[in-house]
């Protein structure tokens, strides 16, 4: 069974993902960090001009136990806000987007899993048994993103993160290819006026009603 998530930066789709994951004890995959360690390792080969041949050869392996670059596993690296901006802009390109396609359906078809993202309940996993789509008031997405950035030890300003919040949701909206969109068979979560714990408890009540 797979469980799809996708809304806006900052919604609180990997937390929310990951504990619904623990609960249903199945695995949880971010496919936002695939195009982070992209952009990761774009910025580690000196901002190759040729995209095709720099996916290519790309030192990269992407596993369900996370994502290697150069044998090691990347973590911290993924959040500085360069890494950030630069994986929205490169996740508008076709080869980008198609190269990951594969790895993240070979990810979701052959295991039960929680995948969150922007496009996978209307690109990636079309067929997903449950389908949500995670947003919440965009104050509320930029003070939640602040607050995780200083407790990982990351520097944060409140308002350039909000500036970066809204400067991605209008990239991944109005991108050509698969844009951040509600599919139609999934169902909205705001979880502006909600808990960690009550997002998780009403997705779960959906999966395990719905089963
Ligand atoms: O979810 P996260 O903020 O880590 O994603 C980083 C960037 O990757 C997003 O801003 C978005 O542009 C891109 N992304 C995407 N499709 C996905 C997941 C992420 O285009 N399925």
């Amino acid at each position: 069974m797979s469980i799809a998530i996708d809304g806006p930066s900052g919604a609180g789709k990997s937390t929310v993902a990951k504990a619904l994951a623990k609960r249903l004890k199945i695995p949880y995959v971010d496919t936002g960090a695939m195009y982070r360690a992209i952009a990761y390792a774009y910025l580690e080969g000196g901002r190759p001009e040729d995209l095709e041949e720099f996916l290519k050869t790309m030192p990269l392996k992407i596993s369900p136990e996370g994502i290697y670059y150069k044998g090691k596993l990347l973590d911290k690296e993924l959040r500085t806000s360069e890494v950030t901006m630069l994986s929205s802009s490169l996740s508008k390109e076709a080869p980008v987007r198609q190269y990951l396609l594969e790895d993240q359906r070979r990810l979701g078809q052959d295991h039960n899993v929680v995948m969150e993202g922007r496009d996978i309940g209307t690109v990636v996993l079309k067929d997903a048994a449950f389908k949500f789509f995670l947003t919440a008031d965009v104050d509320l997405r930029a003070k939640r993103r602040h607050e995780q950035n200083i407790e990982k030890g990351l520097e944060s300003n409140l308002e350039e993160v909000k500036e970066d919040l809204l400067k991605r949701d209008q990239q991944d909206l109005h991108r050509e290819i698969a844009p951040l969109k509600q599919a139609r068979d999934a169902i909205l979560i705001d979880s502006s006026h909600l808990t960690l714990e009550e997002t998780v408890e009403k997705m779960a009540q959906y999966v395990e009603e719905g089963q």
